[in-house]
């Protein structure tokens, strides 16, 4: 098996001593280097002190809890990929970690190769965007600028930040655009895990990028569905589709 790329560091925040241990050992054979941060107050200062490539973050933390430690995170670094860490099943868990920016989400107790074949695609992500946006980082349509470097995102008077994951996805439809991009498409090349997110997940991203940039989310011109077969991006409010 191809082990993980020898540079990658990560940060591990993680309370539960026992499950710690255990990641950071299984993790530093497949020669990541560990940093391993036991709440949410260690993890803002390693943070604020080394670079990490990703940073594994559980929720339920002494302190200051993996959500507001993301909050942080973000604000410094939009791009860093973040994966949470949760033993809670609940959605309101799984929506608030995706608003705040977790790149993906981990119910505990998960196995460990699906927990290397997140981060492993995670951090095949990062590389694909920073190859993509550093050529261009800001695009322009409508009354809306996006900086694909800092996240940033203007619309008219109004100023907000994507989370990495759904400029990638915009990003990717926009590379595209005026062509139909599928969602086993877009789980192959932004998600890289193919199935084991569902494709449902696919269609929230759109529903958020679309209130987000749509005049009106409901009847959507620029990002438009293409019946059972994907979406389609186009920045000129077109009414038809390509044929
Ligand atoms: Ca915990």
């Amino acid at each position: 098996m191809a082990k993980g790329n020898y540079k990658s560091k990560i940060l591990l925040v993680e309370d539960e001593e026992t499950l710690a241990i255990g990641l950071r050992y299984n993790l530093t054979e497949e020669n990541y280097r560990v940093v391993w941060a036991k709440d949410g107050r260690e993890a803002l200062k390693y943070f604020g002190s080394q670079s990490f490539d990703l940073i594994i973050l559980d929720i339920m933390l002494p302190y200051y809890d993996g959500f507001e430690v993301a909050r942080r995170i973000r604000k410094k670094s939009p791009q860093m990929p973040i994966l949470m860490l949760s033993a809670r099943t609940a959605v309101k868990d799984r929506v608030t970690g995706l608003e705040i920016g977790a790149d993906d989400y981990l119910t505990k107790p998960f196995h460990l190769e699906e927990l290397l074949a997140r981060i492993k695609g995670m951090l095949r992500r990062k590389m694909w965007y920073r190859e993509l946006t550093s050529a261009q980082p800001i695009y322009s349509f409508g009354d809306i600028e996006i900086n694909f470097e800092n996240l940033s995102c203007r619309k008219g008077k109004r100023e907000f930040r994507l989370t990495p994951l759904e400029a990638m996805v915009l990003k990717y439809l926009i590379d595209h655009k005026g062509k139909i991009v599928s969602r086993k498409e877009l789980l192959e090349k932004v998600w890289n895990i193919g199935s084991k997110v569902e494709t449902r997940t696919i269609d929230n991203f759109i529903m958020r990028l679309r209130k987000y940039l749509e005049p009106d989310p409901a009847k959507p011109v620029y990002i438009k569905s293409v019946r059972s077969a994907g979406y389609i991006f186009s920045d000129t409010k077109v009414s038809s589709l390509p044929k």
